[in-house]
């Protein structure tokens, strides 16, 4: 199926409103879901929902908490999510890190606690637009591990996303580098499932730690796992997302004694700064600008159309979808109508938000 994003993102407000969310909290959520759809990322888009209905249901997603301000001194600041929506959360703390980084030149957030906060690249964009370098580093606690560590052959930790939006001259769009620090995100492996199709070789090991294409082995028991993306350096990667977004933040590390299972909550240390620091913002400018296009005049690869910065596939991606509609596989579709009926949203009036 092919849904426009506005009715799609009314479905999921709907839904999400039904579930207890008030209606500017529920939209807000909605928005950023269908954003990540538009983007290109489905593993972040609405086929989230059943997951943050599941969290209202079971209390563990506290649709009316807001950010609370723990420590502030100087340049730092840090703040609880108290487990409320994570796409609120994150927007509040931004916009406190980016007033801290305007009259400081530079902001350390740390954002503990949060409901899954989407889409990182969501929050380095709002930097970037800012005016700011904005370096994010994120860790996921959740019910169960989904990374094996490198070498390893079960999980023991998540995805832990890293994003850096470094904002160019004014006009241009910024370079966004956006990614989980697994070969590719879990719900990209929740979708392939979905599809019925298989993975790339390099991104999972089954229950015994040998490699697999087989997404199903993240649904069957016992479970497989997900492999780091770039091999020991990914791994790496996502050790210091976990020290540094969960142990620095006081959010938590995977496996730590009192860190509450069974939700999906997100720590971040995010880091703004203000690109004439150092009095050389013209330069900065100029030079990214002209590296970006050095880059770019790389002659494609066979079977590549062109050479791409990071944050560019994605704005082709939304020129695209925002044309034709979100692509919407048939079980992701199912799930979200399964959702919607747990918080009394009947199936003929979800058909009809959505325009069927
Ligand atoms: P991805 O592999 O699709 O893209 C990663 C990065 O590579 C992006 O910056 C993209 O612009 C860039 N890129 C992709 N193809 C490119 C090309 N051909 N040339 C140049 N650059 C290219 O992303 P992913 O690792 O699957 O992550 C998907 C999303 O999942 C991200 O938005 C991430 O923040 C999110 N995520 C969130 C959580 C959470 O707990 N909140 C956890 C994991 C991932």
């Amino acid at each position: 199926m092919q849904i426009p994003a506005k009715r799609l993102a009314n479905l999921a407000q709907t839904i999400f409103q039904r579930g207890g969310a008030d209606q500017a909290t529920a939209g807000q959520v909605a928005e950023k879901l269908i954003e990540a759809n538009l983007l290109g990322h489905d593993s972040h888009g609405v086929g989230m929902v059943p997951a943050y209905v599941l969290g209202l249901h079971e209390d563990q997603l506290k649709p009316q908490n807001q950010l609370t301000v723990e420590r502030d001194h100087g340049a730092f600041l840090l703040v609880n999510g108290n487990a409320g929506f994570g796409q609120v959360n994150a927007k509040a703390a931004m916009e406190l890190a980016i007033q801290r980084a305007k009259e400081q030149g530079v902001a350390v957030l740390g954002l503990k606690n949060s409901y899954h906060i989407g889409r990182v690249g969501a929050w380095a964009e709002m930097g970037a637009a800012a005016g700011f370098i904005s370096i994010h580093y994120v860790n996921v606690l959740s019910r169960t591990s989904a990374v094996a560590p490198y070498g390893g052959s079960d999980s023991r930790f998540s995805t832990n996303p890293y994003c850096t939006a470094i904002p160019v001259s004014e006009g241009d769009d910024p370079i966004v580098l956006d990614m989980a620090t697994s070969r590719v995100a879990v719900g990209k492996v929740r979708v392939a499932h979905n599809k019925g199709e298989k993975m790339m070789p390099d991104a999972l090991i089954d229950s015994e730690g040998n490699p697999t294409t087989d997404p199903g082995v993240m649904y069957s028991e016992p479970k497989g796992a997900l492999r780091s993306m770039g091999l020991h350096k990914g791994y790496g990667l996502a050790v210091v997302c976990e020290a540094l977004a969960g142990a620095f933040t006081g959010g938590g590390m995977f496996g730590s004694d009192g860190v509450p299972q069974g939700r999906i909550i997100n720590n971040m240390l995010a880091v703004l700064i203000d690109p004439d620091a150092f009095g050389e913002r013209a330069a900065f400018d100029a030079e990214v600008k002209e590296f970006t296009a050095w880059v770019k005049a790389s002659p494609p690869a066979s079977g590549v159309d062109e050479v791409m910065v990071p944050g560019e596939p994605e704005r082709k991606s939304k020129i695209v979808r925002l044309a034709n509609g979100v692509p919407i596989d048939d079980t992701t579709f199912e799930d979200l109508l399964a959702a919607g009926e747990t918080v009394g949203l009947d199936r003929g009036e979800a058909m009809r938000i959505i325009g069927n």
